[in-house]
């Protein structure tokens, strides 16, 4: 145990020095903070060791109410504020009245308008004026992860992405969340492992995928995402 317990530490002194080193480098840092498991990890870390970098969230105004508690319960333990993002108003009026409350389920057209008005916009305003962004994207998270690199140009938006937990797997992620006894969405104890907007994830089958309950409706091949893209894909994904 104790050896299992000073491997975790050596990875999390791993991910402080490149958050540090990112700081040093790029000046104005921003982590774009998911709310899932592994933002649990690195809201600990940036919050308890290196506080420079910057955390936002994008409320999407379509979250669970268990994220939103989520949030509340990480501003109780860190005594901090978390800066959240949110839509145009006017872009997700004309949204709405062009696709309705729910258009997100009629076409992958229509999907990809949703996340772009509710994420992808506000991601962009959120990061813009930073020379890096920290993510916590890891490898074995989907193939186009697994090609990542721990610090990458981000053409897309014109800085820097740092991801310090690429080479975590999904076990370590929760050894370091039960060690320090970390707040967690309580849906990850209901079968999501991943979590986005309410009416775009479920819970997942013991055989399905990770990612299997993100976008379920749609072929595999288009749950990418807009702040992670690969080539051709302007997808949205958290
Ligand atoms: S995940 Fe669903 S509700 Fe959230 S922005 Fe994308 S389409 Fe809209």
């Amino acid at each position: 145990m104790a050896a299992v317990l000073n491997f975790i530490e050596e990875k999390a002194e791993a991910v402080r020095a490149a958050l540090a080193a990112a700081v040093r480098a790029h000046r104005r840092v921003t982590y774009a903070n998911s709310l899932g498991a592994e933002a649990m990890v690195l809201t600990d870390i940036i919050w308890t060791h290196v506080p420079e970098i910057e955390i936002f969230s994008i409320d999407t105004g379509r979250l669970h109410q268990e994220t939103y508690d989520l949030m509340e319960r990480l501003q109780w333990r860190y005594r901090r504020t978390l800066r959240l993002v949110h839509p145009d108003a006017a872009a997700l009026e004309r949204l709405t009245g062009e696709r309705g409350v729910n258009g997100f389920y009629h076409s992958l057209d229509a999907r990809l308008a949703c996340c772009q008005v509710r994420k992808i916009e506000p991601f962009k305003r959120a990061v813009a004026g930073f020379g890096a962004w920290v993510t916590g994207v890891r490898r074995e998270q989907s193939a186009a992860r697994a090609r990542a690199e721990a610090l990458e140009w981000d053409a897309q938006h014109g800085l820097y992405k740092v991801s310090p937990l690429l080479e975590w797997s999904e076990a370590e992620v929760w050894q370091y969340i039960r060690n320090r006894k970390l707040p967690y969405n309580v849906l990850h104890d209901r079968q999501y492992p991943s979590i986005g907007c309410a009416p775009c994830t479920r819970a997942i089958q013991p055989a399905e995928s990770r990612r299997a309950g993100r976008w379920w409706w749609e072929q595999p091949e288009s749950r990418e995402c807009g702040l992670h893209p690969r080539t051709g894909h302007a997808a949205a994904e958290a």
